[in-house]
């Protein structure tokens, strides 16, 4: 029997939700629905200073007004730092991941130095110093209090896993290039975690199947497919979808001032003819 399809959407509350986002939530959901599976709504809310309660409230009243429904509580990422600490305990036992007390300037300053930095898709990579400290000074500054993240050491990690790949519904087979983002913090200075591994962790541990986002992530999965070889996870189908844009063709963002559901509520619109627009966006797109 095959198993059942589980799909999610997963919004940072930062912001109210707008087009772009109920797009990504109407594909996850028809997914699920067509499929016999589930839908599940998961809230990402690990960034202190950007994550606002009231647009946790935003998103489940613009989803439930869209129509768009899920078939269990919603996750809060905040409520599950213990899950994530445990895997990064893991990675810390197998030697994978190092503390870095660099602050932005130091890494800045040092890139800067160094003609020819290699760049990834986010900017200049990590440079790599703190990867080279002695474990008996990174216990010292650590014991010191010293603030610090926790990053990945992608060279070691690649080597243990060896040649990786995911498949994606638009682009096929994707060989993994997790070395493209360098040594990723996996917890943050201010957050006991990070975007990579906690979506990880919770992707797995929610059983999702489908991965369904837009195509600004499909980068990132990179660094969520070797996450996954190292922590032992399965790694689910991906669905990396197109962005939509407005008429300049600029994409839809929260910065960029496009209009949020709520405005278009406020305005009288229909949501019905909403999600027809999204659907058929969908469907010839
Ligand atoms: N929380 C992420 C965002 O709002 C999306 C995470 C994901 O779909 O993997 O951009």
């Amino acid at each position: 029997m095959r198993e059942p399809l589980i799909s999610r959407f997963a919004p940072s509350p930062t912001g109210r939700l707008h087009l772009g986002h109920a797009y990504s939530a109407m594909r996850a959901h028809d997914l699920a629905r067509a499929g016999g599976g589930l839908f599940l709504l998961r809230i990402e809310d690990i960034d202190p200073g950007r994550c606002r309660p009231e647009h946790v409230a935003g998103i489940i009243e613009d989803l439930h007004w869209l129509g768009l429904d899920w078939d269990a509580p919603p996750l809060f990422q905040s409520a599950r730092l213990p899950l994530y600490a445990a895997a990064l305990d893991r990675l810390k036992a197998m030697d994978l991941v190092y503390p870095c007390f660099c602050t932005r300037s130091q890494i800045a300053a040092e890139v800067a130095a160094s003609a020819g930095a290699p760049h990834g898709p986010d900017g200049p990579l990590y440079p790599g110093t703190c990867r080279l400290l002695e474990a008996g000074k990174r216990d010292e500054r650590i014991a010191a209090g010293e603030q610090h993240c926790w990053r990945l050491d992608a060279g070691r990690s690649i080597a243990l896993t060896g040649p990786l790949e995911w498949h994606d519904a638009d682009a096929g087979r994707v060989v993994a290039r997790p070395e493209v983002h360098g040594d990723v913090v996996l917890a943050r200075k201010d957050a006991p975690t990070s975007y990579h591994l906690a979506v990880t962790v919770d992707d797995a541990d929610q059983g999702v199947t489908d991965i369904v986002r837009g195509r600004d992530l499909f980068e990132a999965t990179h660094v969520h497919r070797l996450l996954q070889a190292l922590l032992g996870l399965p790694t689910p189908r991906y669905h990396h979808h197109g962005l939509l844009t407005d008429a300049d063709g600029n994409r839809l963002a929260k910065r960029a001032g496009s209009p949020s559901l709520a405005s278009m509520r406020e305005d009288g619109t229909d949501p019905a003819t909403i999600l027809a627009q999204l659907r058929g966006a969908h469907a010839t797109g």
